[in-house]
């Protein structure tokens, strides 16, 4: 079987001079850097608690708020009004200790679950770092989120304690509570001295609290946080992750997002989502970084806006995010001083080279795309602020990160000899993209599922379940995930290619490409396609994108069948469900959609 075509090449590179850069790029000389890495330096960078162990909090907030940066501006909430509330790090040391003494009190030990269920407000960040210092294990839930999935991850993470807003509780909790004999304790956040029959007063607790507690004495290898995968290709996975992540969070907020301790950094993830946890709390605070916090759901303007008045310098997001804001057209950046803005990363989704291109007239800024997973809990490769980019690239594997890519079957299956995959020499060629096990966010378990977690690994390497190809310079290109590629008349077509491809076309804004059973070439290429502001759907004009893909990709290549939707179903993380346009299509069940978002709740 061939490989597909290769990637779009007519996207040119984009090289940097560092005499532009404001401040000294953590990453300048990549060899250079990887050389010199190791993970037990990284460590070194951090502090550890005073008699030993490690402790996320700890190096996140109170060894700051113990040092010169105590007064230091931590985290910034914008609210629906645009006014701000800050916390500094010696506040957000004093009310994480109270969390911690709150669970203490309430009789909740070391590695017992605490989840949250509630929008991006103060209370989430305090219980976050709060857990983590009495020891215990957070495990945040996405607020929008329907009783049943916040029924299931409850059950399934053994949940000791909710903490969450009246409405949510009212809303998603209070009728299924007897189904969650573990929850011994909700607690509201906006109780307001009347908790609901069942729930604690958090406030209340809070103030009682002592505010100087000690730290949990956590080693590294201690269960910290427990994170649900997006679910985009089945049932969300429970992704177990330890203290010693901390390590990694801290190099990659380094090398990967460039973090100054004069920076302010805006991560637009939600919580409920691993990114919102590694890089909207944990890297950014690791940094001693202000972090703005935006407490409502995207708007073009709105996003502008608060990039400009809080005078963001480093900005992560994702291709979701951004393809919508292009959809609004660069104009709307128009008026906005970003002046200061240095640098935008991206994550989640393969990211077009077109939005990577298109970052430079609305932000001044090229989008850098960065690669994980929920698993990897931190950033695997990247872009970096100094280094070259190649439209369409994730980039080159982060300092301590081992990348590879292991040969698949016919079936595609990892091949397997004598224990070991064996690995895609080549450039440009496909294969499963594999890490080497080893880094300190790689997940330590699927929660009960043991057997599912020692599949993903062999021979000392991590297997991803990412199809990708390298090319001769190690710049690494996602092709899809293994379960989307599409195997077309002896071609094996990735659907980022083709998306890519499609969205260059003038009319189109979004695009998810599916292979669809055809009895004579195996599978045939289908695009649902989502229109550009201002654009109708036509026969002539789905004729001319099926004609412009095919002049790009080649007939072989190219949809056959082009379908126009307005809103095509993603995860509430902003992914684009092809398991289950392909499922819609052919009729089959559409499988878990506990993450789906609904159309009417896009932003
Ligand atoms: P599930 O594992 O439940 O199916 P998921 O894989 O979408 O869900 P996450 O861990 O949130 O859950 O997402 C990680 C995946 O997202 C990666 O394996 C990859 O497929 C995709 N992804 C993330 N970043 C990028 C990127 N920069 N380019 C391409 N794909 C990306
Ligand atoms: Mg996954």
């Amino acid at each position: 079987m061939t490989a597909g075509t290769t990637q779009p090449t007519r996207w040119p590179r984009i090289s940097k001079d560092l005499q532009d850069f404001p401040v000294v790029p953590n990453l300048a000389d990549y060899d250079a850097v990887c050389r010199a890495f190791s993970w037990d330096g990284a460590r070194r960078a951090l502090s550890g608690l005073p008699g030993g162990g490690l402790n996320i909090a700890h190096e996140a907030v109170d060894r700051h708020a113990a040092g010169p940066r105590a007064g230091h501006e931590a985290l910034r909430f914008v609210r629906a009004d645009g006014s701000t509330h800050s916390l500094s790090y010696r506040e957000l040391a004093e009310q994480t200790s109270r969390f911690a003494a709150v669970l203490a009190q309430l009789g909740i030990g070391r590695t017992e679950r605490v989840f949250s269920l509630m929008g991006r407000s103060p209370e989430l960040y305090v219980a976050v770092l709060g857990t983590l210092k009495n020891g215990s294990v957070f495990c945040p839930l996405f607020s929008a989120f329907g009783p049943d999935p916040v029924r299931q991850r409850l059950q399934l993470g053994s949940g000791r304690v909710l903490v969450t807003t009246r409405a949510l509780y009212r809303k998603k909790v209070a009728r299924i509570r007897d189904a969650l004999p573990d929850l011994t304790h909700v607690l509201l956040i906006d109780a307001d001295g009347e908790p609901e029959p069942g729930t604690l007063d958090l406030a209340m607790l809070m103030a009682a609290a002592p505010g100087d507690a000690g730290i949990a004495s956590t080693q590294g290898e201690d269960m910290a946080l427990l994170h649900f995968t997006s679910g985009t290709t089945g049932t969300p996975k429970g992704a177990i992750h330890v203290h010693e992540a901390v390590t990694a969070h801290y190099a990659t907020g380094l090398y990967a997002l460039d973090l100054h301790p004069d920076d302010v950094y805006w991560c637009t993830a939600d919580p409920g989502w691993v990114t919102g946890t590694s890089y909207g709390v944990i890297a950014p605070l690791v940094h001693g970084v202000t972090t703005v916090v935006d407490q409502e759901e995207m708007d073009a303007d709105r996003w502008y806006r608060i990039l400009a008045e809080q005078r963001v310098t480093v900005w992560y997001t994702a291709p979701t995010a951004l393809r919508m804001l292009m959809k609004a057209g660069a104009d709307r950046a128009s008026g906005h001083d970003l002046s200061v803005l240095r640098f935008v990363a991206s994550v989640g989704e393969p990211l077009n080279p077109e939005v990577v291109v298109w970052g430079r007239e609305a932000f001044g800024q090229p989008v850098h795309d960065n690669w994980w997973q929920t698993e990897t809990g931190g950033i695997m490769i990247a872009n970096f602020a100094a280094t070259e980019i190649r439209p369409g690239s994730m980039g080159r594997p982060l300092p301590g990160v081992e990348a590879a890519l292991v040969q698949r079957d016919e079936n595609g299956k990892p091949v397997i000899a004598d224990g070991l995959p064996v690995l895609v020499a080549e450039p440009d060629a496909m294969g499963e993209l594999a890490l080497r096990a080893g880094w300190p966010s790689m997940f330590r378990g699927y929660l009960h599922e043991e057997e599912r977690y020692r599949r993903c690994f062999a021979g000392g390497w991590y297997l991803t379940g990412d199809i990708a190809k390298r090319d001769a310079d190690g710049y690494y290109w996602f092709v899809g995930r293994g379960d989307d590629v599409i195997k077309s008349s002896g071609h094996l077509i990735g659907p980022f290619e083709v998306e890519s491809s499609l969205m260059e076309h003038q009319a189109v804004a979004q695009a998810g490409v599916i292979g669809v059973p055809d009895p004579v070439a195996g599978e045939v290429v289908k695009a649902f396609v989502e229109l550009r502001n201002g654009w109708e759907p036509s026969e002539e004009l789905r004729l001319d994108i099926i004609g412009f893909a095919r002049k790009r990709l080649g007939a072989a290549v190219a949809p056959r069948m082009v379908e126009f939707t307005t809103a095509l179903p993603r995860t509430r993380s902003g992914k684009i469900l092809r398991r289950l346009l392909k499922a819609r299509e052919l009729g089959l069940p559409e499988g878990d959609t506990s993450t789906i978002e609904t159309p009417q709740e896009a932003p």
